[in-house]
């Protein structure tokens, strides 16, 4: 028997091509957080069928921020209010949920690959806390501290990667993400929850996302507060008076951030402002019903 028919026997070939996954990375490109005590299983190169993709920022968007360096210890683990509850109910509806993060602290040498994997394992273990079904199709982590690196946030690579395996298109324009949604209704939808500018940046620079959402937990309150001015109001350009106070609890739509929010990139815009992971989750997931009940009334089955 050739070794060109030991290569193409199913069972080899998918044994390898899991050993190829972990191994083809900048020192860890995908981590699906699986641990063997745990209940729930990983979708770790499974069929993926077309389900709304939602795209989570770590650090200041799972779970609190702590500064820089950022979480180099389990024991600096918080998790956003009720964020494993609000990830379980995108589960259950039916949305493929993975993690886009940067963790340089790897490339800076604060962190080993050991280290950090632990510490993703106990923000999926504080998930399975709140709800067992708050679980990650996949992990997708930069440990670079190379601002020029293709995959670390600003720059796309790490989000064009999610959006090819789990079937989306990249390449079109989404600088208007109310544009592209209104042609996208035939498929299903993208979302990307940040508490950076990067992260924007990266889910507007990926071409394939069709909602970009920043939470003013972590950094995001800090973008969007103008010096002088209370950290829990927000303000809107169209107000002719130049500033609209918005109550914390209620999204908002930020349409321009030039001259009024300096901190956050103009390519980011439009982007909704939520409290925090909750609050987004609740939005992601009226949306998605409001889909769905347009398509079924349309005669369109959906997935
Ligand atoms: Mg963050």
């Amino acid at each position: 028997m050739g070794i060109g028919i030991l290569l193409y026997h199913p069972l080899l070939a998918w044994s390898l091509s899991i050993i190829l996954s972990v191994i083809n990375n900048d020192n860890l490109r995908q981590w699906n957080g699986k641990k063997k005590t745990m209940p729930k299983k990983q979708n770790e190169l499974q069929p993926l069928p077309p389900a709304p993709l939602v795209l989570l920022d770590r650090d200041g968007v799972i779970n609190e921020d702590v500064g820089s360096p950022g979480i180099i210890s389990v024991s600096q683990l918080r998790l956003t209010p009720n964020a494993g509850r609000a990830i379980g109910r995108l589960k259950r509806y039916g949305c493929s949920v993975v993690m886009v993060t940067n963790q340089s602290s790897v490339g800076k040498g604060l962190l080993n690959l050991n280290e950090l994997n632990t510490i993703q394992q106990r923000v999926q273990e504080l998930l399975w806390e709140q709800d067992e079904d708050a679980t990650f199709d996949r992990i997708y982590q930069c440990t670079s501290d190379d601002p020029n690196h293709p995959r670390r946030k600003p720059n796309p690579g790490m989000v064009q990667e999610a959006l090819q395996d789990f079937g989306r298109h990249i390449g079109a324009s989404s600088s208007s993400s109310t544009s592209t949604i209104a042609s996208c209704d035939h498929r299903r939808r993208t979302y990307m929850v940040g508490d950076t500018s990067t992260d924007l940046q990266a889910a507007a620079a990926s071409g394939g996302v069709d909602y970009r959402i920043l939470v003013s937990t972590g950094y995001g309150r800090t973008l969007m507060t103008r010096k002088g001015y209370p950290l829990d109001i927000q303000y809107h350009h169209d107000d002719p008076n130049g500033r609209v106070e918005y109550p914390v609890m209620d999204p908002v739509w930020i349409h321009e951030v030039v001259g009024i929010f300096p901190n956050i990139h103009p390519s980011t815009v439009p982007f909704l402002y939520c409290q925090n992971l909750e609050q987004a989750i609740e939005y992601i997931l009226e949306q998605e019903k409001e889909q769905t009940s347009t398509r079924s009334s349309a005669g369109v089955v959906v997935p």
